[in-house]
C-alpha cells in the first residue's frame, strides 16, 4: 500500500513552493515511473511537488539546432516535424519505447530520470538491492539475469537503464540544461550537463544514478545541429513487438562525404548500466567505407568489453547484429 504523503502543486518559476532540495521531495511530472514504484512501495517520497504546470513544455528550432523543454511529451517530440526531418533517431526511439498511452504521459525531464526495471529492485520482497537499499548486496548477480547488464556494470549492480530515448539523445551529443531551485529567497543557479556524464555508472554506489543534485531541476535538452543527426537510425531487439523494454538496441548516426564515414556516433541500450556511447564503434567506422564488413568489425569493437551473466551471453551476438543493422539503415536513409 502507498504510504502517505503530500502532494504540492507548483503553479510557476516564482512559486515559493518550488523548492526541490528539501529532504524527501520528489518531482512529478508524467508519472510513469514514479507512481509505478509508490504503487510497488520502491519509492516512499514524504512530499510529492507536481511540476506539471511550469513552462517547460516547448520545442524551440534554432540555427544551432533543438531545445526541448523538460515537459515536453515523448509523443509530442516524437512528431514533431523537426525531429522527424533532422534527428529521425530520436524519433524513431521515442515511437520504439513503452505505449502510445504512456507516451502521451511520460516526459523529456522524466524519461532522463527513468529508473531500471530490474525485477529484483522492484520487489521490495527481495532483501538484496544496493540500488533500493544501499549495502544489502544484488540479487541479480548470483540470481537470474537474463535481462542485466553486459557493459558497465560488477557485483554491486548490473541493472539495465531502460530509456530508448536517451539512448537516441547520446547518439545526438545532447546536452542536459538543469537550474538549482533552494526556495524562493535562494539564489538560482544554472549549468549545463553533457548526456555522457548524465548517467552515472554504478561502482560502489549504485543508487546514486545521475549527476544532478538535491535542488536540481532539469529545465531542456538542446541537440546541437551536427553533420551526422539527419543520417540516424534506431534498431531495438525485444521479446515482443511492442510495449517491451529492449534487449538491446543501437543509435547510430552517420556523416557520409566521398564515399567514407567522416563522422560517427554509436550508442548502446538493453545491454549497459547507462545509455552507453562506443568510441571504439566510432574509431572503427570513422574513415572508412560504409561496408557491412566495416559495420561488423564495429559492431564486434562495440561489443570487446562485453562481461555477460550466464544467462545473457545471447545479448553479445544480439547487440551486434541490432547495430550492424542500425548502421544499414543510416546508411541508406535519405
Ligand atoms: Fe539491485 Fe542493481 Fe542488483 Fe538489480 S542489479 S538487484 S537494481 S543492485
Amino acid at each position: 500500500m502507498t504510504a502517505p504523503f503530500e502532494y504540492v502543486r507548483v503553479t510557476g518559476e516564482a512559486d515559493a513552493a518550488l523548492d526541490t532540495a528539501t529532504p524527501g521531495t520528489q518531482l512529478l511530472a508524467g508519472g510513469t515511473t514514479l507512481v509505478d514504484l509508490m504503487r510497488l512501495g520502491v519509492m516512499s517520497p514524504a512530499r510529492l511537488l507536481d511540476i506539471n504546470r511550469l513552462p517547460l513544455a516547448r520545442i524551440e528550432e534554432t540555427t544551432q539546432g533543438l531545445s526541448i523543454g523538460a515537459l515536453v511529451r515523448n509523443s509530442d517530440l516524437a512528431y514533431h516535424p523537426a525531429v522527424q526531418a533532422r534527428f529521425p533517431v530520436l524519433s524513431q526511439a521515442l515511437l520504439a519505447g513503452a505505449s502510445p498511452q504512456l507516451r502521451n504521459m511520460a516526459t523529456t525531464g522524466g524519461n532522463l530520470m527513468q529508473r531500471t526495471r530490474c525485477a529484483y529492485f522492484r520487489d521490495v520482497g527481495v532483501p538484496a538491492c544496493n540500488k533500493r537499499d544501499p549495502g544489502s548486496g544484488c540479487a541479480a548477480w548470483d540470481g537470474f539475469a537474463r535481462q542485466h547488464a553486459i557493459l558497465g556494470g560488477g557485483p554491486d549492480c548490473i541493472a539495465v537503464h531502460p530509456s530508448d530515448m536517451c539512448v537516441a539523445m547520446v547518439a545526438l551529443d545532447a546536452v542536459v540544461h538543469v537550474r538549482g531551485h533552494y526556495g524562493a529567497d535562494a539564489a538560482v543557479t544554472e549549468r549545463e550537463i553533457p548526456i555522457g556524464d548524465f548517467h552515472l555508472l554504478p561502482g560502489a554506489t549504485p543508487a546514486r544514478e545521475t549527476a544532478i543534485g538535491p535542488g536540481e531541476l532539469i529545465t531542456r535538452v538542446t541537440l546541437p545541429a551536427t553533420p551526422f543527426a539527419a543520417r540516424s537510425a534506431y534498431v531495438k531487439a525485444r521479446d515482443r513487438a511492442s510495449y517491451a523494454f529492449a534487449l538491446a538496441s543501437a543509435a547510430v548516426a552517420l556523416h557520409l562525404e566521398g564515399g567514407k564515414i567522416r563522422a560517427a556516433r554509436v550508442a548502446l541500450g538493453g545491454v549497459a548500466t547507462k545509455p552507453w556511447r562506443s568510441r571504439e564503434a566510432e574509431v572503427a567506422l570513422e574513415g572508412q567505407a560504409p561496408s557491412e564488413a566495416v559495420f561488423e568489425r564495429a559492431a564486434a569493437a562495440a561489443l570487446s568489453s562485453a562481461q555477460p551473466r550466464p544467462d545473457n551471453r545471447f545479448k553479445v551476438p544480439l547487440a551486434k547484429a541490432t547495430i550492424v543493422r542500425a548502421l544499414t539503415r543510416a546508411r541508406e536513409a535519405v
